[in-house]
């Protein structure tokens, strides 16, 4: 055994310090946005399975006896009949001449922002993008602008400044995952406009929740033809796996020889390709799911406001309970355990110092009485003083 260093130890038990140590728990999906987390049964509002496809049968079905693996990346011989099938069901589904897929969301954002500038071109990032945005960011080499959606105005002055570099690149979540709030899409393809920028979205969390067919932020925004790249994961409304890109041919083209964990990896599975296809499908076939999902949103936010507790506005089904210190948001969501609800506490550096949270995802298998009930629990548990001003 090698003997461990104080580096690691001291890093370890400063974690425990600061109330951030995770747990492993051991989950087991019940079904009726319900879980059985680590033995004790509860309704689950942790998890990204926005319109309850994760565990539905017709996913397993279409994955069923589908091999398990791609065995090659897809630039050799990974492109399986699935792969291909799901390559032209993301772009039909997105209503773009072209997909590329990765192995996960993550993977798209880190190799699609990776592949669209060099250490000569400057990235503008919203300071509340997800990591793999950021690494993208910082893999690309490019010099890196982090601009607030509320002083769009510094950007616009930022942009302007960096009109001599041979690229600009906007980057941004569509909804964001923390806060529940949409970017400003609109302002943000005009400045694009102005000063020659690319824009790129994730629509990580919109995806299948957000716009009339559930495309995302950008289509409820209206931006679709404005933005140059979008990136989405199957892995949250759609219920499998696997992330992809869809924007123009050229574009497309371009992040199939470039981006580097596509290009590296292996491809993703037949089995999760034939799921997620199923996913896509019944994002389309089912929309009520979306609609009961928007509801549900809906009123849960005005419970959290007759609570009187801040709620940033927003369309989709994130929705954050601020509580500023990270042992506050630990001992809520103990003490909401102890209702029988799961609700994860969130804490930095996920989100920034006296940012931290619970934060509810709400999904379509979840009830208006599920709802309410946690309601009445948040109400019970959060102290007043420990209500927090966003
Ligand atoms: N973007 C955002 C905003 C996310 O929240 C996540 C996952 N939590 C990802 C990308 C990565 O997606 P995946 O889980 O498919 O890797």
């Amino acid at each position: 055994m090698h003997l461990e260093p104080a580096w690691l130890t001291d890093g370890l038990e400063s974690l425990e310090q600061r109330h951030l140590i995770r747990p492993r728990r051991l989950v087991e999906p019940l079904g009726d946005g319900r879980s059985r987390i680590d033995g004790r049964d509860m309704v689950d509002f942790s998890a990204n399975d926005y319109l309850g496809l994760a565990r539905d049968s017709r996913l397993a079905e279409a994955a069923a006896g589908v091999p398990a693996g791609a065995g090659a990346s897809p630039l050799v011989s990974g492109r399986s009949p699935q792969y291909c099938q799901l390559e032209q069901d993301v772009a039909a589904f997105e209503n773009t001449p072209a997909a590329v897929l990765f192995p996960s969301g993550f993977a798209a954002n880190l190799g699609t922002v990776a592949a669209l500038v060099t250490r000569d071109d400057v990235i503008f990032s919203d300071k509340d993008n997800h990591a793999s945005l950021i690494d993208g960011c910082r893999l690309s080499g490019a010099r890196v602008q982090i601009y607030q959606r509320d002083r769009l105005d510094q950007l616009a002055d930022h942009l302007a400044l960096a009109a001599t570099a041979p690229r600009r690149l906007i980057v941004t979540d569509g909804l964001f995952s923390m806060d529940g709030v949409l970017a400003p899409l609109d302002t943000l393809c005009d400045l694009a406009d102005t000063h020659d920028a690319m824009v790129l979205v994730d629509e990580a969390h919109a995806t299948g929740t957000l716009g009339q067919s559930g495309r995302g932020a950008s289509e409820l925004l209206g931006v679709e033809e404005r933005v140059t790249l979008r990136i989405g994961t199957l892995s949250k409304a759609a219920g499998a796996a696997g992330g992809f890109a869809v924007g123009t041919t050229a574009f497309i083209d371009h992040l199939w020889h470039h981006a580097r964990p596509q290009v590296f990896s292996t491809a993703l599975p037949p089995a999760t390709c034939a799921a997620a296809s199923t996913g896509l499908q019944l994002i389309t076939d089912e929309p009520e799911r979306r609609h009961h999902l928007a509801a549900l949103a809906d009123s849960f936010r005005g419970h959290l406001s007759r609570l009187g507790l801040p709620v940033p506005s927003g369309p989709g089904a994130i929705i954050p309970v601020l509580l500023a210190d990270a042992s506050t948001a630990v001992e809520a969501s103990v003490a909401l355990s102890d209702h029988g609800f799961f609700v994860p506490a969130i804490r930095p550096p996920t989100v920034s110092q006296g940012t931290a949270r619970l934060r509810v995802s709400l999904s379509a298998l979840h009830s208006q009485q599920d709802i309410d009930q946690l309601a009445d629990a948040i109400a019970s548990v959060i102290p007043m003083e420990a209500r927090t001003r966003v």
